[in-house]
């Protein structure tokens, strides 16, 4: 069924609400009163567990997922936290609590790091995403389903309203 217009399945664009909580039932994040979250499907633009469970679906779907750390964000590693100078971030940028930057790894690819505090002289950074050892619970609702354009294949990522706009 893969295959089918408007099944979820490789190459589909898909547009869904979601209200995120974690295991204490706190609200996280919401999709709803905004634009509905696009991506697409197979390019690793969600979490894993996520994508293998929009699988299939289709427009009007309503499901509850919930997804442990290994197929969200990830497990917490404690090892994971580092301090660095304060000088060695551009002196004219912002530097907040939850702000996520770009590192060079040791093996020269780049990381997403997060800042969980900043002194005077020092930021303490975290490759942790906020949100790893979480297990996830969505409320998915999803709106829209289409075929990516070559484009979109090629890039990873779906274009136009709710997606990139780079071009
Ligand atoms: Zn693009």
């Amino acid at each position: 069924m893969a295959n089918s217009k408007n099944v979820v399945g490789a190459n589909k664009v898909v547009g869904f609400h979601y209200t995120l909580m974690n295991s204490k039932g706190a609200q996280l994040e919401s999709s709803h009163g905004g634009e509905p979250m696009m991506y697409l499907h197979g390019a690793e633009n969600i979490v894993p567990g996520l994508e293998r469970q929009m699988e299939g679906k289709t427009i009007g779907d309503k499901f509850d997922a919930q997804i442990a750390p290994e197929d969200g964000y990830g497990v917490r590693d404690a090892r994971a936290s580092q301090s660095v100078p304060r000088n060695s971030f551009p002196a004219d940028i912002e530097i907040e609590v939850g702000a996520q930057f770009t590192a060079e790894a040791p093996d020269g690819s780049i990381m997403p790091v997060w800042v969980t505090a900043v002194d005077k002289d020092t930021v303490h950074i975290d490759r942790n995403h906020p949100l790893a050892g979480e297990t996830l619970h969505f409320k998915i609702e999803l709106v829209s389903i289409r075929d990516a354009s070559k484009e979109e294949v090629a890039h990873g990522h779906p274009h136009g309203p709710g997606g990139h706009h780079h071009h």
